[in-house]
Formats: structure tokens, C-alpha cells, sequence
């Protein structure tokens, strides 16, 4: 079997060579000619019955070719069966809690976890009920009724790590869903340690050039079929357009990732450094909750830091108003460095108790460190930080 390096840059390729052609071709058919009836009825049952492909598509919310490509790139990278794609992380998420709809109304959570995912949870909007629970108390809080787990590793902000294999054990058997979108399939494939559903906002790393928006769930094919069935039934499409640019990102994500990874970590170190920061969140400097994991469970700490500034919302504001180089702005995962402030953007619909209860302070800041040159990156957050210190001499004078 091919390396990790070597399938990033080729998986999803394999029928190239007999289409004659080099890059994969963009499908952009919504409606394939059915002149054969009765093997296009029999096509027709086929993908409403969650089968991955059939011989004729038919219609493109039921297939199509590049989306499946990407798919298949995917589930090679997180070693799963299958790979279903969505029009988003949030439409990926939905799905998976509309088949598991099925086997229960009961889902556990464990917090704290991406925002929207969150708010999507506690909202009961797909006919869940959910429940937040610390990843120790997974086992005392399963009921007959319990279809899924929720797990978010490395989590959203503060980059705390959940044991994978624990949470498998104590769910029992119910499946475990982990988001695993700040790891990349680089950094950790949970599959391997019994999670269920593997999924990820491929708007972030995947895609990692800030200009596609997708979500996929990698799973095994029998636990594929339902989410298929779901997404030709509700229509969470990812367009053939953004399957081919995520596709055409792919083969970089290694080097992106290890790139990115080793900046974050020269920016951790610097920041725990400096006087207007009060604490850094950054598996790589054992200052997360589990931190021991990025070693066991990931092959690295990843391209996020996490950061509580000295002086709280109005530093913050500071640095967003002074960054020149980073860009101001929500996501991670693009090649530029991105930075953030949960408590004002990503995190607001996280109500201020729980955002209290999980460390998302006023002051605290999220960084996706990007592939630049970290010098240039230290040089601009160095000044920014500047100026948030001298906002707060300004304000004591
Ligand atoms: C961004 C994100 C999502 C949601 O994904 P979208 O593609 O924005 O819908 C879910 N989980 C995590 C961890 C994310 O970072």
C-alpha cells in the first residue's frame, strides 16, 4: 500500500489513466439521458438506496463523478470504506444526526466544540435531544434511546484533546462521530481507534486555500448508505466545482500541515513569551487539557494556538485592528495566518455561561498559523500585540 504522502497526491485518481487525461474533468451535468428504462429505473433505486455509484447517475443531487473522486481521495486518507461529501461541515453534521435519527432521540456531546455544531445541538433543530456531558461522564449518561457520540478533537478554541479510544470504550457500542477537522487526516485518522464517523469541515485544512466550502463524513460504506440517502433526499450538495478545487488541493495537504504545524509551534513558544499574553493554548506546549495525546492519539500538535491576552476584550479588539499581514477574520486551515476572537465571533452563539465554563474569555484569541515565513508572521503579531499594550497605557493615563 502506497504512504500517506504518496496517496494525498494520488488518491481519488485511479480512472484517470483510462479517461486519457491528467487532471480529473469537472461534471457539470445535472441530468444524465436515461434512453435504457429499465437499467435507469434500476440506477434510479440504487443511489435513492444509498449506493455509492450505479450506471447511470441519473441526476446530479443522486451522483456525481467529481464529487465521488474527492470522496474516494478521502476515505483513502482516513482509511474508511466510504466518504460521503456535503455543501458544508454543518450540512455533513446535520446529516449524520438525521440518520442516526433512527436508532434514538438521544445524543451525548462532549464540549466544548465548534460553535455552530453546538448551537445546531442545543437548538434540538434535527430532532435530537442533546446532552452535554465532560468525555469521563460518556458511560454513566448512555441510555437505551443514546444513537450517537460527539466528540471534537482537537476542540474549538481552546485545542483541549479528547482521548479517542476512551470514548469508544465508553459509548459502549453506540457509534462516536469526531470532528476532526483541526487534525487533518495528517495528524490523526480516529477511525483507527473505533470512532464511527470521521468528519470534517473541508473548508478548513482540506480545502486550505480559503476558497471552497464542504464538509465529509468518512465512515464505513453500511453507515455511508443512510447519509446518501439523506443528502439526495434534503439536497446538501457539494458542488462539482468545489469537489474539483478540493480535490485540487489535496496533494499539498502534508506539506501545508507540517509547515503550518511547525510555525504554530514557534508562535506558541513566542507568545508564552510575551508580557501582554496571560496563557497559550497549544497541545505542543502541554498547556491543554490531555495535551499527552498529540503524541499518542496525533502525530503532532497542529497549526492552531489559542492565546488569553493580559488585557482582555479591548487588547483584542486591538490586535484586530492592527494585524496587518494575518488576516483578521474567522476559519483556519487556509495557507495565510488567520486570527480570531471566539467570544465576539466564532463562539457568540455559545450562551456566556458555557462560554465561561469552557475558557472562552474575553480575551482570549485563536490563531490558525499559516505556511508563510514564520519571522514574517512573529513580526506582525509582535507589532499588533504592541499596539494592544499601548491601548491599555493610553486607557490608564
Ligand atoms: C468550521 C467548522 C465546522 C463547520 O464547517 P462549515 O464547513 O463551516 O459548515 C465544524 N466543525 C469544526 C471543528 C469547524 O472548524
Amino acid at each position: 500500500m502506497p504512504r500517506f504522502d504518496t496517496d494525498v497526491v494520488h488518491a481519488g485518481r485511479d480512472d484517470l489513466a483510462a479517461l486519457g487525461v491528467h487532471a480529473p474533468p469537472i461534471d457539470l451535468s445535472t441530468t444524465y439521458p436515461v434512453h435504457d428504462l429499465e437499467a435507469g429505473t434500476a440506477s434510479f433505486d440504487a443511489l435513492v438506496g444509498g449506493e455509492a455509484s450505479a450506471a447511470n447517475p441519473i441526476y446530479a443531487r443522486l451522483h456525481n463523478p467529481t464529487v465521488a473522486r474527492v470522496e474516494q481521495a478521502l476515505a483513502t486518507l482516513e482509511g474508511t470504506e466510504a466518504c460521503v461529501a456535503f455543501a458544508s461541515g454543518m450540512a455533513a453534521l446535520t446529516a449524520v444526526l438525521m440518520a442516526r435519527r433512527a436508532h434514538g432521540g438521544h445524543v451525548l456531546v462532549v464540549r466544548p466544540l465548534y460553535g455552530t455544531s453546538d448551537h445546531l445541538l442545543a437548538s434540538g433543530l434535527c430532532g435530537m435531544e442533546a446532552e452535554f456531558v465532560d468525555a469521563d461522564e460518556i458511560a454513566g449518561r448512555r441510555r437505551p434511546d443514546t444513537a450517537l457520540v460527539i466528540i471534537e478533537t482537537p476542540a474549538n478554541p481552546t485545542l483541549d484533546l479528547v482521548d479517542i479510544r476512551a470514548a469508544v470504550e465508553a459509548s459502549g457500542g453506540v457509534p462516536v462521530l469526531v470532528d476532526s477537522t483541526f487534525a487533518t487526516p495528517v495528524l490523526q485518522n480516529p477511525a483507527a481507534f473505533g470512532a464511527r464517523y470521521v468528519l470534517h469541515s473541508a473548508t478548513k485544512f482540506l480545502g486550505g486555500h480559503g476558497d471552497v466550502i464542504a464538509g465529509v463524513v468518512c465512515c464505513a460504506d453500511e453507515d455511508a448508505k443512510p447519509l446518501r440517502t439523506v443528502r439526495a433526499a434534503t439536497g446538501g450538495l457539494l458542488h462539482p466545482l468545489a469537489a474539483y478545487l478540493l480535490h485540487r488541493g489535496l496533494p499539498t495537504l502534508a506539506l501545508r500541515v507540517e509547515r503550518a504545524q511547525a510555525n504554530a509551534e514557534s508562535i506558541a513558544r513566542r507568545l508564552a513569551a510575551h508580557p501582554g499574553v496571560a496563557r497559550v493554548f497549544h497541545p505542543g506546549l502541554g498547556t491543554v487539557r490531555n495535551a499527552g495525546l498529540c503524541r499518542s492519539q496525533m502525530r503532532g500538535a497542529g497549526c492552531l494556538v489559542a492565546f488569553e491576552l493580559a488585557d482582555g476584550h479591548a487588547a483584542a479588539a486591538a490586535v484586530m485592528r492592527a494585524v496587518r499581514l494575518i488576516t483578521p477574520a474567522v476559519s483556519l486551515g487556509s495557507v495565510d495566518s488567520l486570527i480570531q476572537h471566539p467570544a465576539g465571533l466564532t463562539h457568540r452563539v455559545v450562551s456566556p455561561a458555557d462560554q465561561q465554563a469552557h475558557g472562552i474569555t474575553p480575551g482570549l484569541m485563536r490563531m490558525s498559523v499559516g505556511i508563510e515565513h514564520v519571522e514574517d508572521v512573529w513580526a506582525d503579531l509582535e507589532q499588533a500585540l504592541a499596539q494592544a499594550s499601548s491601548v491599555r497605557e493610553r486607557d490608564a493615563a
